[in-house]
């Protein structure tokens, strides 16, 4: 609040330099985008839902002035062959063929599920990136930054064998085989982070020097209380690219709701038709999103 109210002061003055990356960061927006993913209604690979935010992902990106890709291919699922389309949304690209990159990433398809919005899962890390994006318009960074939208996250039946992270498997490997991985320094990936009682787990297979950047960007801000204060493995695409060798860090936050006997190992609103938009606030955006930025900037450095 001060320092807003500095940096007004200061470009009254106009001697003001543009924002830091993650002072350019707006939750209310982020919350306005959860709001609206949720207005489409079920989001699962091949809906009317997931056509609509495939659509604003790549208006928002185009607006953004970033550089817009895809990566579409056909899963085959225990539910038989399913189109998976990934998103992805560069900014910063220069000439130089061995310029780093920095990816975050996140899913923005929802589970096969009737009745299911997805609001914190699903919702949250789609608009999360949409914000990043309209906060990386006119900052530049060293590192190119990567946009990634993963599709099919989600397992059909359970996340057992292959069942489940589809999207981020694939493009793991086609970067992989382009031989791209040596040139990405780190890969976030924020999933649940919505969560009105914010807590992000220090995820157990993720890589701990880039999870100590968070931890150091979050004391910075004054957010270190709703940072690895638990501990647990979790499955999601950050495996993924683990997998090829990129150091990974899974930014979610594993307890939703009531935890207990009865609940969900996630807690009680996890892939519930209750995880809807009472349970987000604005407030978490604003931590995550914040703390996320700022570590890309110290990463940048
Ligand atoms: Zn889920």
């Amino acid at each position: 609040m001060l320092l807003t109210a500095w940096r007004r002061a200061a470009n009254w003055r106009g001697w003001a330099a543009a924002p830091a990356l993650h002072d350019a960061f707006d939750a209310k927006k982020a919350f306005a985008y959860i709001s609206q993913v949720v207005s489409f209604g079920e989001r699962w690979p091949g809906s009317p839902g997931h056509q609509k935010t495939q659509a604003l992902i790549k208006q928002v990106l185009a607006q953004d002035g970033a550089r817009i890709e895809t990566d579409d291919f056909t899963a085959t699922t225990p539910r038989g062959a399913v189109p998976v389309h990934n998103i992805i949304g560069k900014f910063n690209v220069t000439a130089d063929p061995k310029q780093q990159i920095f990816i975050l990433a996140g899913h923005y398809d929802t589970l096969f599920k009737p009745g299911f919005l997805g609001a914190n899962d699903g919702g949250s890390s789609t608009a999360i990136l949409l914000s990043f994006g309209d906060a990386l318009v006119h900052q530049k960074t060293k590192m190119q930054i990567w946009l990634v939208w993963t599709d099919l996250e989600e397992a059909i039946n359970s996340f057992q064998g292959d069942d489940g992270l589809y999207g981020s498997r694939h493009l793991a490997q086609k970067l992989k085989t382009a031989a791209v991985v040596p040139r990405i320094k780190g890969f976030f990936l924020l999933d649940m982070i919505g969560d009105k009682g914010l807590g992000v787990t220090r995820e157990s297979g993720s890589t701990r020097w880039l999870q100590d950047f968070i931890a150091q960007a979050a004391k910075q801000l004054g957010y270190s209380q709703y940072f690895f204060q638990d501990s647990v493995a979790i499955i999601d695409d950050h495996v993924s690219f683990a997998k090829v060798g990129v150091p990974v860090v899974d930014v979610v936050d594993a307890q939703f709701g009531r935890m207990g006997a009865g609940f969900d190992g996630m807690g009680e609103f996890h892939h519930a038709n209750t995880d809807t938009m009472d349970k987000i606030s604005a407030a978490s955006l604003d931590i995550v999103g914040r703390t996320i930025l700022l570590t890309v900037e110290l990463l940048d450095r």
